[in-house]
């Protein structure tokens, strides 16, 4: 297959584990045949340094024509006091909205080797596990163009008093909890919905939308939680949850939370997806992990790539349609860690002695893996 994939590596850590998850897909275009062009686009505090906006125009194009977004992250220190739209925040949000990626999947899972990362009790964790197993499985569908990041914000009184609004309309959280009810349909079938019913206006939208789509799903078993609730039960029984839906600013601090769980937030790759592509191979998508740009660490081959890689095996799932190809990605990673290696984040958990493995060492022996599988 021929596929054109933008880059954008952004700022902080971001080229770095970008240039990895590179690796991964170079790697897959060698061992399956297939040719993928990437074309770098500047986005962020990089972009406001060359061409001061934080989503230069031909950023947004260049997206706009390629079948997948391959995305690091944005912000930092050096632009914390730019004007609210000209913050590199502001590109990554504009980018999603301009281009319609409304359902952002942030799997949550826990990989056995990482078991000794995850500081919940084996106890906890088999009490509400799907396989009595000390692990999780679950998948956060958070709403990603709408909610209090989009709504209308300012300040009164001379600035002395501040508002921002949530605000969701019937469409859009029907087109967010359909892809809830697929997602669960094809894994354990249980979908929560997370809201905040008891206080918010929107959240009592969100039950009626989903109790108005459930009959069209009979092998989902539909529930609610608030979000209070949810942020408690997360940590003591975890394995209870199979896809979780909510809303733009509760998928993303729970989404943090659950990443803990995993070891390290260097963990968890996500995708953003908008409607069928029109090109007929999946959807168009962004693919991003959950982290930031960690100034602290960034140069120092210290951050975990592996969150970046396996959102690059998420392109190869959804955009690309490369189910195979994927899942020679999430089996490089899982051999690696079962092997021992472990990036800094995650090296002070394991016993009895990690090898240790900067940000390019894990990159390469994931691609390495991925160009000669286990058996060859
Ligand atoms: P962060 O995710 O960048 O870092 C939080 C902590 O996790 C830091 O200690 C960092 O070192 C660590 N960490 C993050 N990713 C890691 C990795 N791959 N490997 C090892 N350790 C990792 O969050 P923050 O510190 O709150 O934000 C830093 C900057 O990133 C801010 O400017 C923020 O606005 C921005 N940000 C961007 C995105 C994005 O681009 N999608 C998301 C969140 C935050």
């Amino acid at each position: 297959m021929d596929a054109v994939i933008a880059l954008l590596p952004g700022d902080g850590i971001g080229p770095e584990v970008t240039a990895e998850a590179r690796k991964a897909l170079d790697a897959v275009a060698g061992r399956f045949g297939h040719a993928f062009e990437f074309r770098p686009y500047l986005i962020g505090g990089a972009a406001l340094d060359a061409q001061g906006l934080p989503l230069p125009r031909e950023t947004l194009k260049g997206c706009g024509d390629c079948d997948a977004v391959l995305f690091g992250a944005v912000g930092g220190p050096r632009w914390d006091k730019e004007a609210p739209d000209k913050r590199p925040e502001r590109g990554l949000l504009s980018l999603r909205k301009a281009l319609g990626l409304y359902a952002n999947l942030r799997p949550a899972t826990l990989l056995k080797p990482l078991r000794e990362a995850c500081p919940l009790k084996d106890a906890l964790l088999e009490a509400s596990s799907f396989d009595a197993s000390p692990t999780f499985d679950m998948l956060i569908l958070r709403e990603l163009t709408g909610g209090i990041y989009f709504g209308s914000r300012g300040r009164k009184d001379d600035g002395r008093s501040a508002y921002d609004t949530e605000s969701y309309s019937y469409r859009e959280i029907e087109r967010l909890l359909r892809v809830a009810f697929d997602a669960a349909a094809g894994r354990r079938g249980k979908l929560c919905v997370v809201d905040k019913a008891n206080v918010l206006e929107s959240s009592r939208l969100w039950r009626e939308v989903a109790k108005d789509l459930e009959p069209g799903y009979p092998g989902v078993k539909l529930d609610f939680m608030y979000v209070d609730n949810c942020a408690m039960q997360l940590l003591r029984a975890p394995g209870q949850f199979d896809v979780i839906a909510t809303s733009n600013l509760f998928g993303d601090i729970l989404s943090d939370e659950a990443s803990a769980l995993t070891g390290s937030i260097g963990m968890l790759p996500s995708a953003s997806l908008g409607e069928e592509s029109l090109k007929g191979l999946g959807r168009m998508g962004l693919y991003e992990p959950i982290h930031g740009s960690a100034p602290d660490i960034a140069g120092q081959d210290k951050a975990n790539p592996l969150g970046a890689i396996l959102s690059a095996a998420m392109l190869l799932r959804y955009s690309l349609g490369l189910a195979e190809e994927a899942a020679a990605v999430e089996s490089a990673v899982l051999r690696v860690l079962e092997e021992g290696y472990r990036s800094v984040d995650l090296a002070t958990f394991a016993t009895p002695h990690p090898r240790r493995a900067g940000t390019r060492k894990m990159g390469n022996l994931i691609a390495g893996r991925i160009s000669r599988p286990a058996g060859d």
